[in-house]
């Protein structure tokens, strides 16, 4: 499986030799989970160097890759010595002063950035990543369902986020998929709060955007719930929201093209007078990292294709009352879309 994501690039990229150091790519093309290696990738192998505090590691996990000791050798030098001329680097993610040491290591050589190529082919996930990152989507279901009962008044926003982020622990997530977002009352009318210490209130329109790592790989929704009885402003907002939601999800499909999707979803909350309430962008991809491309985005022109996967994320954000999102994390299949957040989008009163 890895083998194939490397001939790809390599068949995209004319050169002799691609050289890999950021962890995410590092991870996507060898399976090492480490935190310091470098990957050098020809047609004719594969090779990784570390040292000595990753050999094991590396041994069992870059499978079909050679092993170098960056103690005797390292990446720069080996290009340097095989006289590999046309090399491939991430120049999205080298920073200047590493590409200064690596050009006076390797004098000879011409870099040419490979970060665009690798993305393009990080947007259609493969098998073991639509599993892992369907498992990842599965235990935020459980976790959130498992706390529900627990968002009561008294309680406060951070201890909440803790017991949702402890609870996916337990279930076999490695971690977050980015800082939880727990924002009740007022304060859900800020997209990116992150848990504080405010108590939770009666009346309390919820906002928890929350995502874990399973395998690498992310997961990312997003559920809006009141505490107590609803009443109709709410329900009014929350509606809107969930009417644009679904609009979008029902036109994602291959072919369909991202700003088309955003703009479903923005058209229903401008007719409904509140689109100057909902200031970002529908969506986006993710898999190793929270954010990829592409996104749905009034500006984005990139067309869905099969195996790619979105969040389908409108909301209305109201200062001094309260916001609603609702997220939905979604894979493009041959013939529309597969959603893979299960969580009711009913509005939920604890
Ligand atoms: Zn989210
Ligand atoms: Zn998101």
């Amino acid at each position: 499986m890895l083998k194939k994501r490397i001939q790809k690039l390599l068949s995209l990229f004319p050169g002799d030799a691609v050289l890999i150091t950021s962890p995410k790519n590092r991870y996507y093309f060898s399976g090492f989970t480490g935190t310091e290696a470098s990957l050098v990738l020809t047609n004719d192998a594969y090779y990784i160097f570390t040292d000595s505090r990753y050999h094991i590691q590396a041994k069992n996990e870059a499978k079909g890759f050679t092993l170098i000791d960056t103690a005797k050798t390292s990446a720069a030098d080996f290009i340097r010595e095989e006289g590999y001329r046309l090399v491939g680097f991430e120049e999205d993610t080298v920073s200047v002063e590493k590409f200064r040491t690596l050009s006076q290591k390797v004098p000879d050589a011409e870099w040419e950035g490979v970060s665009p190529l690798i993305s393009g082919i990080r947007k259609i996930k493969d098998e073991t990543e639509v599993a892992a990152i369907t498992r990842a989507a599965e235990i935020a279901d459980r976790a959130f369902s498992e706390l529900l009962p627990q968002i009561v008044p008294g309680k406060t926003e951070q201890e909440l986020a803790l017991t949702l982020e402890f609870t996916m622990r337990k279930m076999g997530a490695s971690g977050l998929s980015f800082d939880t977002i727990f924002a009740s009352g007022v304060r859900s009318a800020m997209p990116h709060g992150v848990a504080s210490d405010k108590k939770i209130e009666y009346g309390d329109f919820v906002t928890v955007d929350f995502g874990c790592v399973f395998h690498g790989y992310c997961s990312d929704m997003t559920r809006t719930v009141v505490v107590g009885k609803a009443n109709e402003k709410q329900k009014e907002i929350y509606d809107i929201v969930l009417s644009a939601q679904t609009a979008a999800l029902a036109a994602i499909r291959p072919g369909a093209v991202c700003k088309d999707i955003d703009a479903i979803a923005r058209g229903i909350i401008t007719d409904a007078g509140y689109g100057a309430n909902f200031g970002h962008g529908l969506g986006h991809s993710l898999g190793l990292d929270i954010h990829e491309l592409p996104s749905f985005s009034p500006r984005c022109e990139e067309t869905l294709a099969a195996g790619m996967l979105m969040t389908d994320e409108p909301g209305i954000y109201i200062e001094g009352f309260g916001g609603v999102r609702i997220e939905d994390l979604v894979l493009v299949t041959e013939d529309g879309c597969q959603i893979l957040s299960h969580t009711t989008k009913e509005l939920i009163e604890l």
